[in-house]
């Protein structure tokens, strides 16, 4: 890893403490990912002293990179380890998937939009994240084939849940992703069993639209 200003070194144990253990994230891998990637790296120069602050902020083309402590807390809901092979919908800024490529055995993550999409690829290259495969395209249809997945995170909000992402997951696999209107979400957590799927509500939450085929059918409203 490249030499970073000690000011984001400190800012980052902050967010770590103040914004995510504060809040009870206690699972050691999630802990120990959040404080290794360099989120200041992943927004743009004009925002960097931001980028360690309890919300989201705009990464450009109208998408956002989510807080903090959502990425936290969704990446905790997978319980994750070395082993595991994650899918991730809607790559933006690359955050969230550094996160879990720091825990997980390899991420494979789609976006939809082509800049974001090279500039996250480019970013992945230069931090040395080699464990995530990154993809252009309309995740709604999940990435048949690479599955089954032992873990799927949808980053954007959907009107209902893809039937191909509980197909896509292997059994005991883990499916978290916001569902609700275009305004607010419920994070819905969805574990594949040998007979049939079991769901709970994690809260509340707001993130931009999953655009697509099985999502929504327009990027304005
Ligand atoms: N995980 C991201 C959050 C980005 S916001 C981060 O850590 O920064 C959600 C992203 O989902 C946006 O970049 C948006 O373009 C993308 N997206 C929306 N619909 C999608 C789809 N059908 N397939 C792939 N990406 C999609």
């Amino acid at each position: 890893m490249e030499k970073e200003p000690l000011k984001y070194e400190r800012q980052r144990e902050e967010m770590v403490r103040k914004q995510i253990e504060a809040r009870g994230i206690d699972d050691a891998r999630v802990l120990e990912a959040v404080r290794r990637v360099p989120r200041h790296l992943f927004v743009g120069e004009a925002l960097m002293d931001q980028a360690y602050g309890d919300f989201p902020l705009p990464i450009g083309e109208r998408q956002t990179i989510s807080q903090p402590y959502i990425v936290a807390e969704m990446t905790q809901a997978l319980r994750l380890g070395p082993e595991h092979r994650v899918l991730e919908i809607g790559t933006g800024s690359g955050y969230q998937a550094a996160v879990l490529a720091e825990i997980a055995f390899r991420v494979y993550t789609i976006e939809r939009i082509h800049s974001l999409y090279i500039r996250a690829r480019r970013l992945f290259d230069r931090l040395g994240y080699h464990n995530i495969v990154t993809r252009y395209s309309d995740g709604t249809a999940g990435w048949e084939d690479e599955s089954p997945f032992d873990a799927i995170i949808v980053t954007a909000g959907a009107p209902g849940i893809p039937a191909c992402y509980i197909n896509q997951l292997a059994e005991g696999g883990r499916l978290i992703i916001p569902v609700g209107n275009e305004y607010t979400q419920e994070l819905i957590k969805v574990v594949k069993e040998a007979q049939g799927t079991r769901q709970t509500e994690l809260g509340g939450c707001r993130f931009v639209k999953l655009v697509g085929e099985a999502g929504w059918k327009e990027a304005d409203h």
